[in-house]
């Protein structure tokens, strides 16, 4: 089901031509100096669209650094002018809505912990009422795409249509190599539920450690993202918050120059021609598995009544073993990633076995 969002495209509110969106700066302003020499590098390195920094910081435990505050948007003001770059910084509460516009800041966040909770986004929405600015709305800390189109909605009720989605991953128990696990299939979702919504990938929070940074910001292009939001600090040994994951600004260079944006179309008719050819095809293979299903399917019900009347089990594990032991050989010898085609399998197998559990518990149909 499509959802409606009232936005306007990302071009109309800041246009990068055909490149993608490049926001970067420190997790923190930690201090006037390091906020604005970090400004400086990134503005030289000509790749970077917008500034960030967080003013406010929200922290898992308390006690640690929880942002320098709001005489950090003095020193921000400052880099925005000197570099002539716009900035963004992540707002959480009513007054930090109200401070941040104070200070000239054109772009606000709101952040993996607000998204998850509708009181704070509603807070921050009302306190947005009348204002015409871009806000980007980071994806909820849990895994929970309702949650997002949620604070999305809230935040477009409000007037805001500068709008866009942050994608940094979701937390998880399971311990992966990941900070926050990407997740990929809740950001194709939104994408999906919501087509014109610009979607940014934040690939710092993502993996929490700079060397897997470049293969997530690819990830994201090659999914069609719009653009990328990545911190980057003068000397990120030294970083007061997320030092591990913070690239200096000649390395994000660097990295931004050995990544290819890919676009959603070519302007190429030859391209777009083979492409509509291969589609053909595809389509025409896609007709012949359903009808393949479908054939499948009307066996097992054959199967499924001969079963019911003679009083044998639907489950017999070692035919399940064979056919997965087979298929899964045939499958290698064709080149077929063994995984994805028990997984196919899976799929099929519990299919037939509703099917058959639907027929073994329906009456014989009488002879005539
Ligand atoms: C941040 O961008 O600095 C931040 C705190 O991110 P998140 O809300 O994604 O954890
Ligand atoms: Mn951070």
């Amino acid at each position: 089901m499509k959802q409606t969002l009232d936005i306007v495209p990302l071009k109309s509110w800041f246009d990068t031509g055909d490149a993608p969106l490049i926001i970067a700066g420190p997790c923190s302003a930690e201090t006037e100096e390091q906020l604005v020499a970090t400004a400086h590098l990134l503005a030289n390195t000509g790749k970077v669209n917008v500034l960030r920094a967080g003013i406010w910081k929200p922290r898992t435990r308390p006690g640690e650094f929880e942002g320098i505050g709001s005489i950090g948007l003095q020193w921000y003001r400052r880099a925005k002018e000197e570099t002539g770059l716009p900035i963004s910084t992540e707002v959480a509460t009513a007054k930090h809505v109200e401070e941040a516009l104070a200070a000239g800041v054109d772009i606000l966040w709101i952040g993996a912990r607000s998204t998850a909770n509708p009181f704070t986004v509603q807070e921050i929405a009302d306190a947005l009422k009348g204002v015409d600015v871009p806000v980007l709305i980071k994806n909820p800390v849990n895994p929970d795409l309702s949650l997002w189109l949620g604070a999305l909605e809230r935040v477009n009720r409000a007037g805001i249509k500068k709008l866009a989605a942050i994608h940094r991953g979701f937390s998880s128990y399971e311990k992966t190599a990941f900070r926050n696990e990407p997740m990929w299939d809740i950001a194709i979702q939104l994408k999906t539920l919501v087509p014109e919504l610009p979607v940014i990938n934040d690939p710092s929070h993502i993996c929490g450690n700079r060397e897997l940074i470049p293969y997530i910001a690819q990830k994201a292009f090659d999914m069609d993202m719009q653009g990328l939001i990545v911190e980057s600090h003068i000397d990120p040994s030294v970083a007061w918050t997320d030092a591990k994951q913070q690239v200096t600004p000649q390395a994000l260079s660097d990295l931004l120059s050995n990544l290819t944006y890919r676009h959603a179309k070519s302007d190429d008719p030859v391209f777009e021609d083979k492409l509509a050819e291969l589609r053909k095809d595809i389509d025409k293979l896609d007709d012949q598995i359903i009808k393949i299903l479908s054939d499948r399917m009307k066996i097992v019900e054959k199967i499924g009544e001969y079963k019911r009347d003679n009083n044998v089990t639907i489950l017999q594990v070692n035919r399940w073993d064979e056919i997965i032991h087979k298929r899964s050989n045939v499958a290698q010898a064709l080149k077929l990633d063994k995984d994805f085609v028990v997984k196919l399998l899976e799929l099929v197998h519990n299919e037939s076995i509703r099917k058959q559990n639907e027929i073994m518990n329906s009456k014989p149909v009488a002879e005539a």
